[in-house]
């Protein structure tokens, strides 16, 4: 991309904001910054804008950080002129490499971190990038056509996404997330579809046949499509009387489901998912299947620590929304305690109560949608649930409940009481650390 001596507008300066500088500046563009925050360290050579208005007018190009929403009024005329994009739509741009993108309401990380370990391991170079943590922008210049960029893609990237288009767009599933930025579920879905709007008939999208909402987008997907599914036999991954087989001209048996390190329903469809990339990325199956065997779910995806008080404790701090606990506590025998509450996304909590296994023996609540959580809780005639002022009443209280497993799944975002997923996460670790 030739962007020599135009005027590039950076809004926000995070961590992909800084990357997108470093890739212009390389370029020789103009940089302005604009944050809505105070900004520290401005990077040499780039210009503080005061006037925003003034500045979206003047710019030949606009890049957004993920936190800042293209359907702000602001970016009106200049989202028309389609000269607003995202930090990993300017990525894109320059990549040189082969491009793996996974999307969906839960699962990205875990998947795009399996996928790229797997690929890896065949002896391929691959970088896990992204929403996972770590700009597109930061690493594009450096890799090569042989090389595979695995990028986690969520719904606020999306928004501001144009040509966007990768050789193999994942989607997990698509429940109802983020809903106070995205508004409806309807709208949220028409986000998850753009991964696949610009692929071309060759390009391949990979889709989970069992979601709902990811079967409804497959309809309108017109790259070549594959799917995978723990319940029946599809073109792609699945899963048949606990063996796993990847079929499309022929059937390939990949492993037992037993091979599969991971715990629980949603995780096989995880690994069914990755599956069914990486042998579209022809890597060999053997090497599929030994990585399946070895690869742990990243950290606060439903961890397990240890027992303490006759009860195991897992810490699932990373699951924001309901589909996330749903699927937590599923996954794990025995009778449970759950410790839920955050701050709301805007999301329906009925659906939690209203699909809670009866192994669920008590709720306790606490954060700033506790009142949500209960009054959903009592709509779905659940009433084994108390609320707590703080979490440390919760996880006390837990231990001395009769039951097999202590879930911390806020079903929640964290940002009520802590800077983010992981510092709640560390939180609960801490005080499961100090039980008795
Ligand atoms: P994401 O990156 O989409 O947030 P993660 O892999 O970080 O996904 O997992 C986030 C939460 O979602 C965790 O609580 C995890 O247990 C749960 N989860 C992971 N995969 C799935 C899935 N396929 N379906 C439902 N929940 C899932």
């Amino acid at each position: 991309m030739k962007l020599n001596g135009k005027r590039v507008l950076i809004y926000g300066l995070g961590r992909s904001g800084r990357a997108a500088v470093e890739l212009l500046r390389r370029d020789g563009a103009e940089i302005w910054i604009y944050d809505d925050n105070q900004i520290e360290n401005l990077p040499e050579g780039t210009e503080l804008i005061s006037n925003l208005e003034v500045a979206v007018e003047l710019a030949d190009l606009i890049v957004l950080s993920p936190s800042v929403s293209i359907n702000r009024k602001i970016f009106g005329v200049a989202a028309i002129k389609r000269k607003v994009i995202g930090e990993l739509e300017l990525a894109y741009r320059y990549l040189n490499a082969g491009l793996i993108a996974v999307t969906g309401t839960n699962g990205k990380t875990t998947v795009t971190l399996l996928i790229n370990e797997i690929i890896n391991r065949a002896g391929r170079l691959s970088y896990a990038l992204g929403n996972i943590g770590i700009p597109l922008s930061e690493k594009v210049r450096e890799m090569t056509p042989s090389m595979t960029a695995v990028v986690e893609v969520s719904t606020f990237q999306l928004e501001s996404t144009v040509d966007f288009s990768p050789d193999i767009a994942v989607l997990l599933n698509a429940t109802a997330d983020h809903l106070d930025r995205h508004g409806t579920v309807d709208g949220y879905r028409a986000l998850k579809a753009k991964i696949f709007e610009n692929q071309i008939n060759r390009d391949i999208a990979v889709l989970n046949a069992d979601d709902e909402g990811a079967a409804e987008i497959a309809k309108s997907v017109k790259s070549d499509k594959y799917f995978f599914s723990v319940k029946r036999a599809v073109r792609g991954a699945y899963a048949e009387q606990g063996e796993i087989y990847f079929e499309d001209t022929g059937k390939i048996h990949i492993c037992k489901v037993s091979d599969v390190r991971l715990t629980g329903l949603h995780n096989l469809q995880n690994a069914l998912a990755a599956v069914t990339v990486c042998i579209l990325a022809s890597v060999n199956p053997e090497i599929i299947r030994l990585t399946l065997k070895s690869f742990d779910a990243p950290d606060y995806r439903c961890a397990a620590l240890g027992e303490k008080c006759g009860k195991r404790f897992f810490n699932d701090s990373k699951a924001t929304n309901v589909s996330a606990t749903l699927a937590s506590v599923r996954a794990l025998d025995g009778r449970t305690v759950l410790i839920a509450g955050g701050q709301s996304k805007g999301e329906n909590y009925d659906n939690l109560f209203e699909n809670l296994t009866d192994r669920v023996v008590h709720v306790f609540v606490t954060g700033d949608n506790a009142t949500d959580l209960i009054d959903s809780a009592v709509r779905a005639g659940y009433y084994n649930i108390s609320y707590r002022a703080t979490l440390s009443e919760c996880v006390a209280e837990s231990a001395g409940i009769c039951a097999d497993n202590v879930l911390f799944s806020p079903a929640a975002a964290s940002f009520d009481r802590y800077g983010s997923y992981k510092e709640r996460g560390a939180c609960f670790d801490k005080l499961y650390g100090e039980l008795k």
